[in-house]
């Protein structure tokens, strides 16, 4: 297994680094190398993501990234933001399909902003289309008018193929679970999105297994708060994704607790929690590196196909959190306050 491990910015050593702890704890027979990205990129190589490391990314069977950005890199020029380092290692690594579980641990219940009877049992996967859409649309950018007015154009737009293919992942994950998926779109008012629908309806001949629904964006995120339980695959673009699925993870409790994986057509893939830097709470040893853990599991059970050592991963966590230890994005009365490092510690005494 070769991994390319991108720890990133702000939190991203601290929480990558136990992540790495609980790999090693699996005693697998692992290579992994270490490369820098975003703002630590740009600093030792001046820019985000340097040749070496996209050479490292594309030679490993995996990526395990923290996060980027801080908030020092906001006035750069915009190619030289530690974001677009992260959108271009996307792009060049054609991972297109990004797959965002969101579950609530029963023993995290209480520390949703939602009422324990909404989200208890929680178990949605969002699949968020990752290389299209208004994020990478031509034409694009900022130009000004005859009259002098400035004006701000991006462009949405979706190839049949590009829809089809992350409606096939969406179809095959949800055979593996409960047979439903949720296309979300905004097929009223976007012909983008209007392909979108006709194509995933086409699609789901392929499935008769699988009922389809639809649903519109702004419905979808109304009732991922109002009724979460009434969904289980989501397949949607890469911006209505971006914000959804951050809206669902706060559904468990927090964002510290979401893991992601992005994969290409042969499910090599990347791998990083769904939350960004942090850099409000970075070097204090207090961010949860559970989202990254949870990454692990991920790339173990859809790049590796190790089933085994995943599912090994969530019950460490699960035990983690039944002994009743808490990071401060999570915590509770009455459970014990841990820091980053030692929430990796205990994850990886678990294993065992
Ligand atoms: P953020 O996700 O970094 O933080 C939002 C809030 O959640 C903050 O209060 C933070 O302290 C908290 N938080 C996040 N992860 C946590 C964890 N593991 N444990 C405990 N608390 C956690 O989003 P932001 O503040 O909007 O952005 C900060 C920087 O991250 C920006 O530069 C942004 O561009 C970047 N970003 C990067 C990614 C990525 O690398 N994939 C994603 C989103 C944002």
């Amino acid at each position: 297994m070769k991994i390319a491990v991108l720890p990133g910015d702000g939190i991203g050593p601290e929480i990558v680094a136990q992540a790495v702890k609980v790999l090693w704890a699996l005693r697998l027979n692992i290579d992994m190398t270490e490369a820098p990205i975003g703002g630590a990129g740009y600093e030792s190589a001046g820019d985000p993501l340097p040749d070496a490391t996209l050479k490292l990314a594309k030679e490993a069977d995996a990526v395990l990234l923290g996060a980027v950005g801080d908030w020092k890199y906001d006035k750069l020029e915009r190619h030289l933001r530690p974001e677009r380092g992260l959108l271009r290692i996307r792009k060049e690594l054609n991972l297109f399909a990004n797959l965002r579980p969101a579950l609530l641990y029963p023993e995290l219940a209480s520390a949703s902003t939602l009422k324990s009877e909404v989200v208890s049992g929680l178990d949605i996967m969002i699949v968020r289309e990752l290389t299209g859409d208004i994020y990478f649309g031509q034409p694009r950018g900022i130009s000004t008018l005859e009259n002098g007015e400035r004006e701000g154009i991006n462009t949405m737009r979706y190839s049949e193929s590009e829809i089809k293919r992350i409606g096939r992942v969406a179809f095959d994950i949800a055979m593996k679970r409960n047979k439903r998926v949720c296309s979300v779109d905004k097929a009223n008012v976007l012909e983008t999105t209007e392909l979108w629908r006709q194509v995933m309806i086409e699609l789901s001949s392929e499935y008769p297994e699988v009922e389809l629904s639809h649903m519109y964006v702004d419905n979808a995120a109304m009732q991922l708060i109002r009724a979460p339980k009434q969904f289980d695959v989501m397949v949607t673009g890469n911006i209505f994704g971006d914000i959804l699925s951050d809206e669902a993870s706060m559904l468990t409790g927090s964002i510290g607790m979401l893991p992601s994986a992005s994969l290409d057509a042969n499910n090599k893939g990347m791998y990083e929690p769904s939350h960004g830097s942090a850099p409000d709470i970075a070097g204090k040893d207090i961010a949860n590196p559970l989202a990254t853990i949870l990454s692990v599991a991920m790339m173990l059970r859809y790049t590796f196909n190790d089933e085994t050592n995943a599912v090994k991963i969530e019950h460490a966590v699960k035990a983690a959190l039944v002994l009743g230890c808490r990071t401060a994005d999570i915590w509770t009365e009455g459970c014990k306050k841990v820091g980053c490092s030692e929430m990796g510690d205990v994850v990886a005494k678990a294993l065992n």
